[in-house]
């Protein structure tokens, strides 16, 4: 992981909105992972990731069924939540390896359960609670990466 981007991020519609960000500068697909304590925000970025796509209706967590996939302007997205995952290896009875194809975008929450078997992420979004709303520090790995946060970089305010 290279270049680092925090950001202070207060309230649900403000989170969204820069889900939304993100998702635009996933147009060409892409990996992302998303770190962090429950309840600090990481389902509401992907929904707006997944709105940004043409999705308007509810995003669930897929905690039970560890996946969630999504079609919109020809884009496969796949929406991770791997809380329950007991062991990686379980990963390979939903045929994940599949998913992360290159041309899909592919949303991760708690990839840490999947330690070990997932490929490595073209961003890592770190999410912490911080003076009443959360704290995002976004880091990329490889040129993918860069590409990515490069064109989310273009439209918010850094901090640090
Ligand atoms: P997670 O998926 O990390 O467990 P959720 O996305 O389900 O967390 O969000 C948990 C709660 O945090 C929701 O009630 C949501 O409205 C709230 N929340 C999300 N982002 C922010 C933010 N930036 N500031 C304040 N509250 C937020
Ligand atoms: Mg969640």
């Amino acid at each position: 992981m290279t270049t680092l981007l925090t950001v202070q991020i207060n309230g649900e519609e403000a989170m969204v909105a820069w889900g939304s960000r993100l998702g635009e500068a996933l147009a060409d697909g892409g990996t992302v992972f998303f770190h962090g304590d429950l309840g600090t925000g990481k389902t509401t970025l992907c929904r707006g990731v997944i709105h940004a796509f043409g999705h308007e209706g509810p995003v669930k967590s897929p905690t039970y069924t560890l996946v969630e996939p999504y079609n919109y302007r020809g884009v496969d997205i796949y929406h991770f939540d791997l809380y329950r995952l007991g062991d990686p290896e379980e990963l390979e009875y939903i045929g994940f390896r599949d998913y992360f194809d290159g041309s899909s975008v592919c949303l991760v929450e708690w990839p840490e359960k999947g330690a070990g078997m997932l490929p490595t992420a073209d961003l890592g979004i770190f999410v912490k609670y911080m003076d009443g709303g959360r704290q995002l520090r976004i880091l990329s790995s490889g040129q993918r990466g860069e590409i990515i946060l490069k064109k989310i970089s273009e439209t918010c305010i850094e901090v640090s």
